[in-house]
């Protein structure tokens, strides 16, 4: 009986694994479609800084797949990592970011930055740093146009070659930002060692700012230190006006969330920025 029992297990982990690698394929092949076909996009998050009165852009990836429609990242950007597809996506979007920010930048619409998210793997190809740059003088943008946001994961692995290369794009003048910051389990020993200007505190400690006095500490503390290393400060998954209140209470550089703004397709920033009252209000009438 047991070993029937055994059996009946055995083909019900079997049957999990089907689905599993059947999810994955079909994940890889919607992206080598998306990429032949011209359907991956990008949609941009309007960031707000606040004291500054100026808006960045944080560019999100997607897939515009034609049967299962508008793809996330949380739907196919592990399987790009795992197939090595995340070098052709990464490429495209560092170019696709430039490109759209060199078409603001002609329309002079006041967006500060582009920000580009970079996964380990991105950051740990040979000639990622001439990759960026290829894409920041081909489109005729300046360093300092662009921001990268990598999460201390890129740590694991080859640790001084992916800080070196965040060195060398740094003193060009891209913006380095440590994404999720809060969630990794060495968030403070490495910090010394890596080139970086802004702290992103992660959205699950914003989520729950005006419930749970841990993530109301927790974001106190990460916005002090980021002070305390002269660097700026952003919260993201702001939702609520609450949470807007209470990050401006202590001082956040700078938010970003739903309750400013969802993604926005390129068209949509254009008029974001133009209508957004608080960037308004410094400019004479
Ligand atoms: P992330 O970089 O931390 O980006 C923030 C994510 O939170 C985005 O999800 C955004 O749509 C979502 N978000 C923004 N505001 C709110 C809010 O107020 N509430 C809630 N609940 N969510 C909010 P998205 O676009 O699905 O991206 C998920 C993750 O995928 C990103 O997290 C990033 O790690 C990764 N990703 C996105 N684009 C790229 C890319 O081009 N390359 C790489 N390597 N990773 C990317
Ligand atoms: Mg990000
Ligand atoms: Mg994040
Ligand atoms: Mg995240």
């Amino acid at each position: 009986r047991a070993k029937h029992e055994g059996g009946a297990q055995y083909r019900y982990f079997e049957e999990e694994m089907n689905r599993a690698s059947q999810r994955r394929m079909t994940a890889e092949r919607r992206i080598r479609d998306a990429l032949e076909q011209d359907h991956v996009e990008l949609h941009y998050q309007p960031q707000w800084y606040m004291q500054k009165k100026e808006i960045s852009v944080e560019a999100l990836v997607r897939i515009r797949d034609s049967e299962a429609g508008l793809l996330l990242p949380g739907e196919f950007i592990d399987v790009a990592e795992d197939t090595g597809l995340i070098l052709d996506v990464g490429e495209w979007v560092v170019r696709q970011a430039c490109e759209q920010m060199a078409a603001w930048r002609q329309q002079q619409l006041p967006v500060r930055r582009v920000s580009v998210n970079v996964s380990g793997r991105q950051l740990a190809r040979a000639d990622f740093v001439s990759v960026v740059q290829s894409a920041v003088e081909d489109f005729e943008l300046q360093y300092d146009d662009l921001e990268l946001e990598v999460t201390e994961t890129i740590l694991i692995g080859d640790a001084d070659s992916a800080v070196k290369k965040l060195g060398e794009l740094s003193a060009l003048g891209v913006t380095i930002a440590i994404d999720d910051f809060g969630t990794g389990y060495s968030s403070l020993s490495y910090l010394h060692t890596l080139p970086f200007d802004l702290l992103k505190i992660d959205q699950n400690f914003v989520a729950d700012l005006d419930s749970n006095p841990i993530s109301s500490a927790i974001t106190r503390t990460i916005i002090d230190l980021a002070k305390s290393f002269n660097k700026e400060v952003m919260a993201e998954g702001v939702e609520t006006q609450q949470q807007l209140l209470q990050l401006q209470e202590l001082e956040c550089d700078a938010v970003q969330g739903f309750f400013v703004s969802r993604p926005l397709t390129s068209v949509q920033v254009t008029s974001f920025v133009r209508d957004f009252d608080p960037l308004q209000e410094s400019k004479p009438n």
